[in-house]
């Protein structure tokens, strides 16, 4: 994981199970209720992404959610995966299902919810 070194207080350690993480604001849909606020432009970087990584774990979190926008839209979803998994952390992927097929076999070997949200809108 990134270096650095946080400091937690006592209060706050063992207080979470999960950390929802925004890997992406890009999405390829548009729901009418979406609050995300999606945008074709955003990118977790590796940094903070990592140094979400070291505050999840400091605060107790073993869960790390994947969510978005869509985050099968973040051009290093394979790399932020495998970064999750050597760091230990059971994974959860927040998807609306679209690109599954190209990442099937890696989600399925590294992911232990996936939650698919399905939209249906009226023409
Ligand atoms: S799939 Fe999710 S992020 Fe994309 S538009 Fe719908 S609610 Fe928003």
């Amino acid at each position: 994981m990134g270096g650095g070194t946080l400091i937690i207080p006592q209060i706050m350690k063992d207080k979470i199970s999960t950390l929802d993480i925004k890997i992406t604001n890009k999405c390829n849909y548009a729901c009418e209720y979406c609050f995300g606020e999606p945008d074709q432009t955003t990118d977790i970087d590796l940094e903070t992404f990592n140094k979400s990584l070291l505050l999840a774990k400091a605060l107790g979190a073993n869960f790390l959610e994947f969510c978005g926008g869509e985050p099968l839209m973040h051009p290093e979803f394979a790399k932020l995966t495998a970064i999750a998994k050597e760091n230990n952390f059971d994974l959860i992927l927040r998807s609306n299902g679209i690109l599954i097929g190209k990442y099937l076999d890696l989600i399925a070997k590294n992911f232990q919810w996936w939650e698919y949200q399905l939209t249906v809108q009226r023409p």
